[in-house]
């Protein structure tokens, strides 16, 4: 089967060309889309592409960070001002895939791949999306929940720079240092006066999508960042997950071993 390539110098004449073919599939860093098309995936009738440099912009001022959607996590690593986010852009893969994964790519892999866009959600991000409509910015989660049925353009996300040490994560696996993800936690927990104040916390490998752990969110709310702070968030740590069974590991492991590393994570007792 032929595919066709069609690259663009404008952001917008690719999200154009993507909305109008059902067949279209956009091309960051290729290294899903590359396996897809060498699979033969028959879904891919055009491959999109664009050399825009707003995919790869980086802009970090003291309250807010802006990610093009073709942002390399090579790239994220050379930024010391997204330091915060290095040991996300670390565990993706190995250095060639680091070269050139992107952000952008990230939001739409699915399990065990994600944990970018995980780390994403727990930071309250935002989704720029390009078409011929123009720019629409929605927030991540809304972003998750439609992305299969979305033949959209992502330009950018956006997020709050998290206050002092306040974000943290980890990726639990089977195989060290460097295996795939059973999953991910991501969280930023945010003090004032002492106690924890508008928390989120962000899982990959509980659902088929990144997901937001709302119910221990809830639970950290005003309390202490301390083993009896967060009890109740523990408690509440796997409610709205629907990991599944796979060859990585159960549902039910999966469900075990959560609330153990949300502690570990919380209190800051070392990784898995
Ligand atoms: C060996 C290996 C190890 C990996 N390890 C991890 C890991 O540990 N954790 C993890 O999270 N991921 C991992 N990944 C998954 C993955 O490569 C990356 O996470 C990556 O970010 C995907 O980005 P990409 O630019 O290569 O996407 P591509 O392969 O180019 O695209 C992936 C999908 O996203 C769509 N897309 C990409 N950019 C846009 C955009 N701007 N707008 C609209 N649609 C877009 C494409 O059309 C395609 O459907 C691994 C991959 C490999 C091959």
């Amino acid at each position: 089967m032929t595919i066709n390539v069609k690259t663009f110098a404008q952001l917008a004449d690719a999200a154009s060309a993507l909305s109008q073919e059902r067949g279209a599939r956009f091309l960051a860093g290729g290294t899903l889309v590359m396996r897809a098309l060498n699979e033969a995936d028959p879904s891919i009738e055009t491959v999109v592409r664009s050399t825009d440099p707003l995919l790869a912009h980086i802009a970090v001022s003291s309250g807010r960070v802006e990610l093009g959607a073709g942002v390399t996590m090579a790239a994220i690593l050379a930024e010391r001002e997204l330091s915060f986010l290095h040991p996300v852009a670390r565990i993706i893969g190995g250095p060639a895939v680091r070269e050139v994964a992107t952000v952008g790519g990230n939001l739409f892999a699915h399990p065990p791949y994600g944990d970018f866009a995980a780390a994403l959600l727990a930071l309250d991000a935002t989704v720029q999306l390009a078409g011929g409509f123009g720019q629409r910015e929605i927030p991540l989660d809304e972003f998750l929940s439609r992305r299969e049925r979305s033949n959209t353009l992502v330009s950018s996300v956006a997020f709050r720079r998290p206050p002092g040490d306040s974000f943290r994560f980890v990726k639990v696996t089977r195989t060290h240092p460097k295996g795939v993800a059973v999953l991910s936690i991501s969280a930023q927990v945010p003090l004032t006066s002492g106690r924890i104040s508008g928390a989120r916390i962000a899982y990959n490998g509980m659902g088929p999508t990144p997901l937001r752990a709302k119910s221990a969110e809830r639970a950290l709310e005003g309390r202490a960042l301390d083993a009896a702070g967060i009890a109740s968030a523990l408690a509440a740590a796997t409610d709205g997950t629907s990991p599944s069974d796979d060859a990585i590991a159960s549902a039910w492991w999966r469900r075990e071993i959560l609330p153990i590393h949300l502690r570990r994570l919380l209190l800051g007792a070392g990784h898995a």
